[in-house]
This record gives C-alpha cells, structure tokens and sequence, in this order.
C-alpha cells in the first residue's frame, strides 16, 4: 500500500501536474523559472531550486557588495538612468582578473547571445555537437548549417572518447565543433591535457568553441585552483572560449557573460552591434570582478561550494536503487530504475517535498530515466537527500 502511495498522484495533485506541463511546455527546451512556477501555481511550495545551477554563497557575496556600494550609497538610479559602458570598456575592467588581454574579449548580454552572436556570424556549413548538451548550441544553429551530432555513452559514464571524437571530426569535416567542459547535463569534465590534444588534433577546423560556463566548479589539484583553457588563445586563432557568470557567481538575472577570441573576430562582432549590450547591473558586476577584493572573497565562495557540492555528490552515492554519474560540475545526473519515469519522480519531488529538479526527457542524445540535481546550500541538499531516499530505498 505504502510503495502504490510512492509513485501514485492523488486527485489534487494530478491537478497541480496538469499545470505544471503546461508551464514547461511554454518554456520548451529550458525550465520554467521558480519564479513562474510559483506564481502561476499557488499551492505549490517550493523550498529547494535545483533546477537552477548557481552557487548561493557567490549570489550572497554579491547581494554583501551591491548593498553597500549601490542601494546604500544611494546609486541605484545612475545604474538605470544613464547609459552603460560600450563593450570594449567593459572588457577592460577584467581583462587582468582574468589575465586576458581586453581586445580578445567580446562581452555579452549573457552566454547565450554570445553563442548566437558566433554561430551565427562563423558557422559557414557544417557543426560538430556532443550531445546530450546544452540545447542554444543546436537550436539556434541557422538553417543552411548541416549538424552532425556525437553521442556520449552510458558505458563510458558519458565521458568523452577522445579518439572516438578526434576520428569523427575528421571525417565529418565541419567547420565548426562545439565543446562544454565541464558538460551540461553530464557533469563530465575533460582534463587540460585532453582537450589541448583535441585542440592539437583538430587545428584544421576553422571554428572550436569552448563552453567553460563550469569551469569555476572544476579543478585539477588538490588546492582547486582554477582550470581554464585561455592560455591555447595565442596560438589558435580559430578558438572560441565562451564563459557565462550566470551559474558561478549566481547572478543569472543579471545577463553577463563574456567569450575570448582572436582579436579580428571581436571586431567582427562588434562591426555589426552588441555596442551597449550589457545593462548598468552587468557593468556593475564586472566592475566588481576587476577589483582584487571582490575576487579574493570569491574564490572562498567557490571553494566552499565545490567542497559542499563534491560532499553531496559522494552522498548521493548511498542512495539505494540509483546510479550517479560523476560530476565536475555544481549539478549531478542521476540515472532512476526502468520501473519508474523521471517525470512523474520530478512531480512527485516538486508537489510533496518542493524540491525542484530537471527531468531529462526531453534531452537530446539521452534515452532514458535521468533527473540534473543541482548542488545548493548544504540545508538544500539535505533535502535532496532524504527525498530520494525516501522514493527509493
Ligand atoms: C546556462 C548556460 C549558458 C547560458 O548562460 P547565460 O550566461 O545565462 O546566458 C551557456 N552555456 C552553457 C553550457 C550553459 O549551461
């Protein structure tokens, strides 16, 4: 009796459902927002978004210092009133957080327009895609571009196959591949050492871009210094970096993300628009990623969220009747029993425990029963756990 209950949706909660799917297909290939969800549906209490994949202490850090400097000091208004920086101006306040020269940066009004803004522009014919994946890659691919896809495989924990990759991009021949390291959904993280072979390998194709919108989440030591590809930009000229601040620094309202690239194809861009792209909060923010004290306090943030999220991962682990997929990134893929769907656990998850999490149905390149967890705080993730433990054990 106690199992029917499980997995069986009550009348109400069949009700509840209803609207729910009809809100996600509004949204379709992403997830309707906390914000809308709760709105629209008024019985619907929702204590943990693990939908959303952004570290909580790096929104807090930055809520500490936009309190101060703008809504306390009285400078919310200019932030509104007047006109943002230009693109290249913005460039300059992190160029040396990041070590990057500021004519290799083209900001954008968050990731995704930076993805459309280059394929659109450098994607001639054809486009090499991994999936399962980040869905803008794909979807706002123009018609004329032919897309060959690459499918990671559950037998290798959906890691990527390196010489499987390198062979496949050779014979497909696109001008354009896409890489996200670490990926999304899979949390799957290429080593330094692979990707600059890949890139080594792959110099023939005139567009490589790499999706490091993760990257702040991965390390390679054990003191979780920051990874990232950037130092390959002088000597490939056909390398894209594309880094969003949504997820990392939890400001995805904010819209802020930037790309490195060869000089020439920043000025390419710009030739054609993103001149104001950025909003007087974006500005804001990497106004703040320029200054040393904002950064120090950050990397704390991020360490104590990689330590948090690596925990929850290893405790996710002892959660019967699951499988776990290994992660470098702030989210987990869970893989569920063939007995029960992913849809109806995330319902049951988001109705009797406000715990809300991505269902993978719909994602391209993975078949089958997987929900994406997002790592939050480590109340959240408590959460998390006891849920599943109690739909599972
Ligand atoms: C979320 C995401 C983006 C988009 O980020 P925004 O800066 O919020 O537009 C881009 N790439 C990947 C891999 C993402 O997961």
């Amino acid at each position: 009796m106690k199992n029917l209950y499980k997995y069986n949706l009550t009348d109400a909660e069949l009700k509840i459902k209803k609207e729910i799917s009809k809100l996600k297909s509004d949204a379709g290939s992403h997830s309707p927002s906390i914000q809308t969800l709760s709105q629209l549906i008024s019985n619907l209490d929702i204590k943990v978004d693990a939908c959303f994949l952004s570290n909580p202490f790096a929104t807090e850090l930055f809520m500490k210092y936009f309190k101060r400097q703008i809504l306390d000091a009285d400078r919310f208004q200019d932030l509104l009133e007047f006109y943002p920086s230009q693109n290249k101006v913005i460039a300059q306040y992190f160029s040396k957080t990041i070590g990057v020269d500021a004519k290799n940066i083209f900001v954008g009004n968050g990731a995704v327009e930076i993805i459309q803004a280059i394929i659109h522009r450098f994607t001639k014919k054809r486009m090499v895609i991994i999936i399962p994946t980040f869905s803008s890659f794909y979807e706002f691919a123009l018609d004329k571009v032919d897309i060959k896809y690459f499918t990671l495989k559950k037998s290798e924990n959906f890691r990527l196959n390196i010489n499987e990759y390198i062979n496949f991009v050779k014979e497909t021949k696109p001008d354009t591949i896409v890489i996200i390291n670490p990926n999304n959904p899979t949390g799957s993280y290429l080593l330094q050492k692979d990707l600059t072979k890949i890139l080594n390998e792959l110099s023939f194709v005139e567009n490589i871009i790499i999706d490091e919108s993760f990257i702040h989440f991965a390390f390679e030591d054990d003191l979780y210094s920051e990874v990232t590809i950037a130092k390959m930009l002088e000597d490939n000229e056909n390398l894209y970096i594309i880094k969003s601040m949504s997820k990392d620094f939890g400001i995805a309202g904010i819209r802020a993300g930037y790309a490195l690239m060869n000089q020439v194809k920043v000025e390419s861009l710009l030739k054609n628009g993103y001149l104001w792209n950025s909003n007087g909060l974006a500005e804001y923010f990497f106004r703040l990623y320029g200054t040393p004290q904002f950064v120090d306090e950050y990397k704390l943030v991020r360490m104590r969220y990689i330590q948090e999220t690596q925990r929850f991962v290893s405790d996710l682990a002892s959660v019967p009747n699951i499988k776990v997929y290994p992660s470098f990134a702030n989210f987990v893929l869970i893989e569920l029993p063939d007995t029960i769907s992913s849809e109806l656990v995330s319902f049951i998850l988001l109705i009797r425990y406000g715990i809300y999490v991505r269902n993978c149905v719909d994602k391209k390149g993975l078949d089958g029963n997987y929900l994406r967890i997002a790592s939050r705080d480590q109340k959240g993730n408590k959460l998390i756990k006891q849920a599943l433990t109690n739909l599972f054990e």
